[in-house]
């Protein structure tokens, strides 16, 4: 690859690498910036949901990991479980993940740059990243995948004013830990336990893992142990890695495009993980930006991801109100006693 390069993708993340893939089968050259070296781990539910899974074989990525028939919900006394009408998820360990992304990445010719970007200028028809290291690369397209503290967003004007947070600490993150221990179940369980929910996702035959999605502070353990049941059944079972967290998850933005830097993944703008998407919002959003820059229509993007993303925004944002107000105790019960509504609500996310 010589002189400018067509797409600079900011960020090596499941996103960052999936764009730049995308890139490289429209005939585009890529390049991949990423300040962490070696198989790149993340706080996640790893929830791979059959749109995603769609998604990565559609760009000849097959990440191995475990079937995911659908999501139950429980409180202790009540469950409510949908099965997906087609097309099975999985639990894939985001370190498997990035493995598949990065060798097909790398079959096709992307090119990966360590380092980490801290300035971005635009001028004609090209766009720069400055380095930390001193460094400059020009590209004709940036894509900012750098994740949910973009530094992307910041440097190009689409990072909205934080509102003002009346009770700072009603911000959500979220941590995860794995286990080895055999599945128990081929469904997400997501159990919702008084002040946080913890999914259970099965990632390998004789591996799970925990998320915990809570407010800032929450610990891992004390989650844990708010829901006996699971703590029982994970009493012996070995960690098999240690607790990560992630967050705030809740990401605003003013726009998803400025001049040639479009913004992709959780970088783009999140709301949270309790509907675990976040992978195959990003997935599509990659798809739509490069689509976008080849038909020479980049204003297109900003309208794509709001279509993208709007079941999303609006589910996801109405589940984590509900989730935060009294009406948290109402949902596993409510869930159960309409099944439908669950279902048709869980098959909207996954897709
Ligand atoms: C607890 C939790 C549970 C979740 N569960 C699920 C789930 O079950 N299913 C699902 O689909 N989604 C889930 N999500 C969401 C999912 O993890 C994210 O949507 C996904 O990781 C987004 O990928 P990304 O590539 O946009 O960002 P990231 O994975 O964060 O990658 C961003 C990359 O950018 C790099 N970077 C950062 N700054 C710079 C810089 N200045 N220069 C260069 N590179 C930089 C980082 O090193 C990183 O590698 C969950 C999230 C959390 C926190």
């Amino acid at each position: 690859m010589s002189g400018i390069v067509d797409v600079i993708v900011i960020g090596g993340g499941p996103i960052g690498l999936a764009a730049a893939i995308n890139a490289r089968m429209h005939g585009l050259t890529s390049l991949v910036i990423e300040p962490r070296t070696g198989t790149i781990d993340k706080a996640c539910g790893e929830g791979v949901m059959p749109g995603a899974v769609i998604e990565l074989a559609a760009l000849g990525v097959h990440p191995h990991g475990r079937m995911i028939a659908g999501i139950s919900y429980h409180d202790g006394t009540r469950t409510a479980e949908h099965r997906f009408a087609s097309d099975a998820a999985l639990g894939v360990r985001r370190t498997e993940l990035h493995r598949a992304l990065a060798e097909r990445a790398a079959e096709l010719g992307v090119r990966v740059e360590h380092g980490k970007v801290e300035g971005v200028e635009q001028q004609g028809g090209a766009v720069s990243a400055h380095l930390v290291d001193g460094r400059t690369i020009e590209g004709r397209w940036m894509l900012g995948c750098d994740g949910l503290h973009s530094t992307v967003r910041e440097l190009v004007g689409l990072a909205a004013r934080p509102r003002r947070v009346r009770r700072r600490d009603s911000r959500r993150f979220g941590i995860r830990q794995h286990f080895e221990v055999a599945p128990w179940t081929d469904l997400v369980e997501v159990h919702w336990a008084p002040n946080a929910e913890l999914y259970v996702t099965p990632v390998g035959d004789s591996e799970v893992g925990v998320a915990v999605l809570g407010r800032r502070g929450t610990s891992f353990e004390e989650a844990l142990s708010s829901v006996p049941a699971l703590a029982e059944r994970l009493r012996d079972a070995t960690p098999t890695s240690s607790v990560r967290g992630a967050g705030p998850l809740l990401q605003n933005t003013t726009g998803q495009r400025a001049g040639r830097v479009l913004l992709v993944g959780d970088a783009a703008g999140y709301v949270d993980a309790i509907t675990g998407e976040g992978l195959r919002l990003g997935l599509a959003e990659a798809r739509a930006a490069i689509e976008c820059i080849v038909a020479g229509e980049p204003e297109r993007y900003d309208r794509e991801w709001r279509r993208i993303t709007r079941d999303f925004r609006m589910l996801t944002t109405g589940l984590v109100v509900a989730a935060n107000s009294p009406l948290r105790r109402a949902i596993v019960p409510l869930a159960s006693r309409l099944p439908r509504l669950y279902g048709r609500i869980v098959e909207r996310l996954a897709r």
